[in-house]
Parts: structure tokens; sequence; C-alpha cells
């Protein structure tokens, strides 16, 4: 074997000690976004023709450019979807990286698809789909609605061809008006229509509402999208009824669960999801609610064949590859090239175990349902709509969108939170989403209190 060379070790040190401390901050900085006129005063210019070396070059990015950037990991982040994950798994990230490992194929990557698999088939279970269900890891939640959409189609492509029955001249998907945006851009990089169904009182989209949408227009749709937790309120669908429709239209069922249905893990909130196990394809992002790193989303078919069929890329040099009858996990997704993704989560489920993240979502959710209970016992403060999941949307009453934004400049500029205005029905609002166990009541409280 030949010796790393001591300068080579010393980067790696150097690196290896800088990602060791940042995991095991006690105290994570909320830190804030700069300007880039700002950062390219600080930061300056760190290429070269013959390199500033680690130690500068680990300098700018610990004092200037990680400062600039939010620890989405931060207690107090409560905007968007936060990240909160385990030390487990964030660690075992650096392994996955210092271990090259191609995941796209059986042949080069089989150790770490067995354990993607274990833990898509884990999930496959508690979603109750069936012992043939399988998926892959892919980026995001957008990419695996993508991923799923462009199966779908095929999948009507292919039976309408088998039926002889006449293509339509659009294709079109169906989805609620509360559905991610992700579903709005997949179907326009297909170049199919959306057709958005209403919901009822309640958000949700149901089984007669997608019926109606689907009259007079049953040949062309190919796929009913059924939210299982929406981003802005965590509502989610009535995914049995939805089902149903699906089923006596003969369409595909996809479920988003990028966010919500991880909540399907927890006994409090199981119940919300009953139908999901009738799902054609389905998606959950580890990295929102299933405490992993950035970036992952389990993507997960009933019928993997479909997937095949769909996505096998077919280039020559990849016939040893695609010939032989493994489990290729770039066969799945619109993705050849792919990290090994999800091994963290792997990882973190190894060593904590199942229960430990059902207690960590519950705990979120209930924490969610303390909060919803003091802004309507605060005066001056209404809830906009009761928490099913751990998202909670309200109003301070009086309030314009520029009070919001002010108020919400201030909390970041106090390192305390970062809660940024929403609107909801053209009205502005403030929304929280509770993701990390380390958001208190206590930190909840402050935060209504400096609504006061
Ligand atoms: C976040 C989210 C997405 C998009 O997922 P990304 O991982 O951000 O690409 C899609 N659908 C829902 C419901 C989401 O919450």
């Amino acid at each position: 074997m030949h010796a790393v060379s001591p300068s080579t070790t010393a980067i790696v040190d150097e690196v290896i000690d800088y990602a060791r401390r940042r995991a095991l901050f006690t105290e994570v900085p909320l830190d804030r976004p700069m300007a880039p006129s700002e950062l390219a005063r600080l930061a300056g210019r760190s290429i070269s023709r013959d390199g500033i070396g680690a130690r500068r070059a680990l300098g700018v990015f610990e004092h200037v450019l990680a400062p600039s950037c939010l620890s989405t990991d931060h207690p107090g982040y409560l905007s968007f979807i936060p990240s909160a994950p385990t030390k487990a798994a964030l660690a075992f990230d650096l392994v996955v990286s210092a271990s090259a490992i191609y995941g796209g194929s059986w042949m080069e990557g089989a150790g770490a698809v067995f354990a993607e698999n274990e833990v898509l088939r884990w999930l496959a279970d508690e979603f109750g789909l069936p012992p043939g269900a399988g998926g892959v890891f892919v980026q995001g939640g957008t990419v695996g609605n993508l991923s799923a959409l462009v199966t779908a189609r095929d999948a009507a492509r292919r039976r309408y061809r088998a039926e002889g029955r006449p293509m339509p001249e659009r294709w079109a998907v169906v989805c609620s008006a509360e559905a991610h945006s992700s579903i709005a851009s997949a179907a326009a990089v297909m170049d199919v229509d959306v057709v958005k169904a209403r919901v009822d009182e309640r958000g949700r989209l149901t089984g007669i509402a997608v019926a109606e949408a689907l009259e007079g227009r049953r040949d062309s749709v190919f796929a009913i999208v059924a939210t299982a937790g929406t981003t802005n309120f965590g509502i989610v669908d009535d995914i049995a009824a939805i089902a149903q429709a699906a089923a006596d239209a003969d369409v595909w069922l996809h479920v988003d669960g990028a966010y919500g249905l991880a909540a399907m893990l927890a006994p409090s909130t199981r119940h919300l999801f009953a139908g999901v196990e009738r799902a054609d394809s389905l998606i959950v992002d580890p990295h929102k609610w299933l405490f992993a790193p950035f970036d992952a989303c389990a993507l997960i078919y009933r019928r993997p064949g479909a997937a095949l069929a769909a996505h096998t890329q077919k280039a020559e040099y990849l016939d040893t590859l695609t010939e032989s009858a493994d489990w290729n996990p770039s066969d799945l997704g619109i993705q050849l090239t792919r990290r090994a993704r999800g091994l963290p989560l792997w990882f973190s489920l190894a060593v904590h175990g199942t229960e430990h993240y059902r207690v960590a979502i519950e705990d979120a959710v209930a924490k969610a349902g303390r909060l919803a209970e003091e802004i309507r016992r605060r005066p001056g403060l209404s809830l906009v709509r009761e928490p099913d999941l751990s998202v909670v949307v309200f109003r301070r009453d009086g309030w314009s969108a520029s009070d919001y934004q002010a108020w919400s400049d201030g909390l970041l500029g106090e390192q305390k939170a970062f809660v940024v205005p929403s609107s909801h029905a053209g009205e502005p609002v403030l929304r929280v989403a509770i993701i990390s166990p380390l958001t208190t009541d206590g930190l909840l409280r402050e935060i209504l209190d400096s609504l006061a």
C-alpha cells in the first residue's frame, strides 16, 4: 500500500475536525444570509492558480460562508420545513462520501442498495404496501413526484396501446389546489395539463371532488395525486375515498407525502392516512420529518416493474448492467448516477431503532397541538386552522404584511428564530412548522410573547 502524504492527511484531518466540531455543537448558530457585495468583501476570491491551502479555505468557510447560511437544524428554524438530522445520520453521511459508492446499480453498489432496500421495505410495510413493492431514494420530493408521474404516464400509454385505445390529445393529472408546486412543475416538464379539483371545507381533496374532476376527461387523466400532509397546513387528503375514485376510474394513484407521510409512523396520527396502502406510488422525504440530512426522498412503487419499463436507460455501454435481473435503483427514477443517499437513514434507524422515530414524530405533533392551544388562549392571536400534523398557521390581529415582515426581521436579527410571513387566501399569516425535538414549548411561547 502506498502511504498517504502528510499534506493530504492534514487536509483530511482539518476537514474532519471541523465537521466533528459542527456535528457536536450544543448551540447551533441560526445565522443569516448576507448580500453578495458583503460576501464578496468578506470572502474575496478563494480560487487561484496555486490554491490557498486547506486551512485558509476552511477558514473562509467557517468564518464567512457558513455564517451566511441559515442552520436549518436550529431549534428556532420554523419556516418552510426545518431539518433535524440525528447525529448518527449526519455523521454517517460523511462515511457515504468517504466510501465512493456508486449507488445506481446492484453490480457496483450491492451492499449499499441492500441496506437502502431494507429501509424502503420498512417504510412500505408501515404504509401497508404489498411485499412486491419497492423503490429508490432520489434527491428530493420534486424529483420523486416527477419520476412517479413519468411512470404513471408511461403505464397509461402502454395500456392504451395494448388495448388499442386512441391516445388523448393532451394527458392530464388531477390534484387539489393545495397540492405542492412540484406537481405543477412536473406537469410542465412532462408537458401535461393539471386539473385542480376543489377541496372541502377542511381543505381536503375528497373522492367526490376527484370523481367530478374526472367527469368528461377520464381518458386523458393518467394520474391522481393525493397529498398526505400539505406543506402549507399539513392537510391530509381523504386518501381512502380518493383511492376508491381512482380505482373506479382505473387511474394511477400517487400519494405525495414528502413532508407529512412520516406522521403515519406516529400512533396518534396514523389513522389520517387510511388508504395509503392502495397507492400505486408514493413519496416521503427523509430530509424532512425522518431526521436524515439533505437530500433524500424515498420513492416507492406498488409494482416496480412499471417504473423499470419507464425509466431504464438503454445506452449500449449500460447493457451489462441492465441485462441482469439485479435491482438497479437508477432504473426506477429519472437519474442515473446516484449517491447512496438512503444510507444515513439506514444507519440511524439501525442505531436507534424505529420506536425512537415514532416518539420523535409524535413529540412534534404534540408540540404543535400545545402551540395551537396557547394561540387560542391568547387575545390578539387567532388560529387559521386546527393543526392535524406539525404545522401551525395563525395571525396577529390587526397586522399588515409589513408588520409581519418587520417582526420576522427582528426575530432573525436577535438570532432567536426564523419565522417568515406566509399568506393564506390573500391574507398575511404566520406559519410555524415543527420538526426538531430541540424546539421547546418555551421557545414557541417566547415567539408568541414577541407578537404582543
Ligand atoms: C417539500 C415538498 C415537496 C418537494 O420536495 P423537495 O424535497 O423539496 O423537492 C413536494 N411535496 C410536498 C407535499 C412537500 O412538502
